[in-house]
């Protein structure tokens, strides 16, 4: 039987691939400092004889020799995530992504085990063409500007995380994790989705930021934590690089509309400017594209929930949320 340790394990999308780990009849241990990760996203798995967690930072050397000594296999999704975090508390951002992942990969060093990496589609920065595949070059904005230390910090991951596997042949595999969405991701670090669905079922304003045409493609959480499982056991997805996401895209203002309407709310839609909405001088990208060729080659993966389905499973999850305060 795999064991398998998440790092982040009860955040949003780690909370989902134990879940998943656990239905497929594996072992899984989560580390969780609850920084964004809530442990009523693992409370249910909380009785599964093959459940374990350990609320700690995995900046803890001694608690993470321990974990990763008794595991199998990493999926390294511990990270400080959320462009109005990122925009708040800078320095934890880049200390939390760079010095968390050099303890994942050098303890994982040490005891030989496969580590996947959560990497994210903001390495891509600014895109140079659309859509963006693994092999692109990137452009970044200036180191003046908050929201590119969160593109930077991943980047270094990656380069640590390829250089371990260069150096001393450490088995790992990074995911770019495009948009993803679904119940129990948090409105309060910035993501859009939760946001909108909660102001919709409240009937507040939804507010739009900037001029609201700007595009993004979203992607079933079910459908990420699928994905990710997939590469991890794939022999041939070790050394690379891989885009996981969804490949339709929606304008924001569309998507406020759309979840209007299936909340049945009675929302007005707002625009926002950006320099009201996070900082002044903000940059956001227009458009941000995955190519999904390579996952789709590799292991025959593609999303297949629809949108309209996971914005239901959204306004759901929030309607429950809100119920209970
Ligand atoms: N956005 C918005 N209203 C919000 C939160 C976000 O209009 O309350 C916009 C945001 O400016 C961006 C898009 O929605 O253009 C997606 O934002 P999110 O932070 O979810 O993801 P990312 O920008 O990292 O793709």
């Amino acid at each position: 039987m795999t064991h398998a340790l998440i790092t982040g394990g009860a955040g949003f999308i780690g909370s989902h691939l134990a879940a998943h780990l656990l239905a497929q009849g594996q072992r899984v241990t989560i580390v969780d400092n609850l920084s964004t990760g809530s442990f009523t996203n693992v409370e249910p798995l909380q009785t599964h004889p093959d459940f374990r967690y350990a609320i700690e930072d995995i900046r803890n050397i001694h608690v993470m020799d321990r974990l990763v000594s008794e595991c199998d296999l990493i999926y390294h999704l511990a990270a400080s995530v959320g462009v109005q975090r990122i925009i708040q508390e800078p320095i934890e951002t880049i200390e939390v992504n760079i010095g968390g992942t050099e303890i994942v990969l050098r303890t994982a060093r040490r005891y030989r085990k496969k580590v996947l990496i959560a990497s994210t589609s903001e390495v891509y920065g600014k895109g140079v063409r659309v859509p963006f595949h693994e092999d692109d070059d990137r452009l970044l904005g200036p180191t003046t500007r908050n929201r590119w230390s969160y593109a930077a910090s991943k980047e270094v991951d990656e380069f640590l995380a390829l250089a371990y596997h260069k150096e001393v042949d450490l088995p790992v595999v990074i995911v770019r994790l495009f948009n993803t969405v679904g119940p129990r991701q948090s409105g309060q670090y910035g993501m859009v989705l939760p946001r909108f669905a909660r102001w919709a079922v409240a009937n507040q304003p939804i507010q739009v930021y900037g001029d609201g045409l700007q595009t993004r493609c979203f992607c079933n959480v079910h459908n990420v934590v699928d994905a990710i499982a997939r590469l991890a056991e794939h022999p041939a997805a070790v050394g690379e690089v891989f885009n996981i996401g969804a490949n339709d895209e929606i304008t924001i203002l569309e998507l406020a509309d759309r979840v209007r309407t299936r909340a049945r709310s009675a929302s007005e839609i707002k625009l926002v400017p950006y320099d009201e909405a996070y900082e002044t001088g903000f940059e956001d990208f227009r458009r941000r594209v995955p190519s999904i060729a390579k996952i789709k080659a590799a292991v025959g993966w593609e999303p297949t929930t629809p949108l309209d389905d996971t914005i239901d499973q959204i306004i759901a999850y929030c309607r429950e949320d809100m119920a209970h305060g």
